[in-house]
């Protein structure tokens, strides 16, 4: 095995939040190592974007990337509910600022942001799979073991990160996990070369499936979409037990279908893919010297597209906890039990919702006020309420103004951070 390397942050896993998490702390100068298992770019599921995520991907430097290279998403298009009228609601009755995200093609948006944590001053290392992690004799994290170019390594951190996503590497050990039994779901999806797209074009269709579960329609370009089914995983067990194969489930979901199946012919139907989406959150998100974030730290099915958001978002708190932390060890708990408690209400806020809204046969206004009242936000038009919660707009002001010391504790350190820049200042003058 090779001598340790020290690092301020080792990151375990490249996704989004991995990426998001490196780019931010490197940004502020600190050391930080991601360690990726696999070669970028890679496929991965998860395409459509809610305008949440877009002041994280400001301080990234990326919305002129995101807008150059991927299709708008304008808003959301619902069949859903006890009145069969489908509806839309768009990401600009939030207040304008934001009025459209963007589907992407996640092996292509997933490089851009690790791409762009290198150019920011992160080491990121592609096919270094971390295979175990170190700790101390208290149990405190110390790093991590991994394997690249056929060699065993060590490295070692102040702090370790989990973004290693529903491989939860750390997470795994390290603190316990609740799975939702109501939302054990399964995906079945699959991608059309030609389709009739939707009266807005640029939307996302969400639409409930007589007989269970629910069916995306993600436009990824003019020619390409992206169309799922989820539904619970005992339902794909019976089938499944049946002799029915996951294609034939698929199509017997697209043919229940009201909308999307107007969308496209099965015959042009390509590979079917599948995976478990079961929602799930780690008791906490943070211990001795590691953090969690992404899908290592929760996941939401993706009913309102949250994942990638959610990701984003847990990243940019812990950048912030964590670059405090790394200043100041004696902070730890404090800036860390506020990233962790800031996080783990985002989540909840979401899951709630999702768990509401999963009963497919309520009426619209009822959907509209839960969302209010989940979001505890106090506007007369329920409508905005409903799309600031699901575009993770409503935590925005949580998110930006997330301050992980307290105030007493932001003066402390920036009047301990102006002494050393004038020491290091007048070091150099010296010699
Ligand atoms: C069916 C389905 C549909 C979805 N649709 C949406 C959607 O429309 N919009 C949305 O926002 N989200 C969606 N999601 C969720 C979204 O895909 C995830 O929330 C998101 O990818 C989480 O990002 P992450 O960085 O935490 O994890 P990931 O993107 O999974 O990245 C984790 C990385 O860690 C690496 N890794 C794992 N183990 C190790 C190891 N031991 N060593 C080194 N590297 C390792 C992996 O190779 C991977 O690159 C969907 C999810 C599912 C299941």
């Amino acid at each position: 095995m090779s001598e340790a390397s020290q690092f301020d942050v080792i990151v375990i896993g490249g996704g989004p939040a991995g990426a998001t998490l490196a780019g931010l702390l490197a940004k502020r100068g600190r050391n930080v190592l991601v360690l990726e298992r696999e070669s970028f770019p890679r496929y991965h599921i998860g395409e459509s974007m809610v305008t949440g995520m877009i002041p994280v991907m400001e301080e990234l430097g990326l919305v002129d990337e995101l807008e150059a290279r991927f299709q708008r998403k304008t808003g959301i298009n619902l069949v859903w509910g006890a009145d069969p009228q489908p509806w839309r609601t768009d990401f600009s009755a939030t207040g304008g600022l934001y009025d459209h995200s963007w589907h992407v093609k996640r092996d292509e948006f997933d490089q851009l942001l690790l791409d762009n944590a290198r150019k920011l001053g992160a080491t990121v290392l592609e096919q270094a799979h971390v295979s175990d992690v170190v700790q101390d004799e208290q149990g405190t994290v110390t790093g991590v073991v991994y394997k690249h170019e056929g060699m065993t390594h060590r490295a070692s951190a102040a702090y370790t990160v989990d973004a290693s996503g529903q491989n939860r590497t750390m997470t795994r050990k390290l603190t316990e996990v609740t799975f939702q039994e109501d939302l054990r779901n399964v995906a079945v999806w699959t991608y059309f070369q030609r389709f009739t797209p939707l009266e807005a074009p640029d939307d996302i269709l969400v639409e409930a499936i007589e007989g269970g579960g629910w069916m995306w329609g993600i436009p990824l370009s003019e020619t390409e979409l992206s169309l799922g089914y989820v539904l619970p995983a005992s339902q794909l067990a019976d089938a499944t037990a049946q002799g029915r194969s996951r294609t034939e489930v698929f199509l017997e979901g697209l043919a229940a279908s009201r909308i999307a199946k107007t969308m496209v012919d099965p015959a042009d139907a390509g590979e079917m893919r599948t995976a478990r989406d079961w929602s799930h959150v780690s008791a906490r998100f943070f211990g001795p010297g590691w953090v969690a974030v992404g899908d290592a730290a929760c996941f939401i099915d993706p009913l309102f597209s949250s994942g990638v958001w959610l990701g984003t978002s847990g990243a940019w708190l812990a950048a912030r906890a964590l670059d405090a932390v790394l200043d100041d060890a004696s902070l730890g708990e404090q800036a860390l039990g506020r990233f962790n408690d800031v996080y783990q209400q985002l989540y909840r806020d979401i899951l709630a919702y999702v768990r509401y809204f999963m009963d497919p046969t309520r009426l619209r206004e009822e959907y509209m006020e839960r969302a209010q009242a989940i979001g505890r936000t106090y506007i007369e038009n329920s409508r905005v309420g409903f799309i600031s919660l699901i575009s993770g707009i409503k935590s925005l002001p949580e998110l930006v103004s997330f301050d992980p010391m307290g105030m007493e504790g932001i003066q402390e350190v920036m009047q301990e951070r102006a002494e050393r820049v004038a020491a290091a200042k007048a070091a150099r003058e010296a010699g």
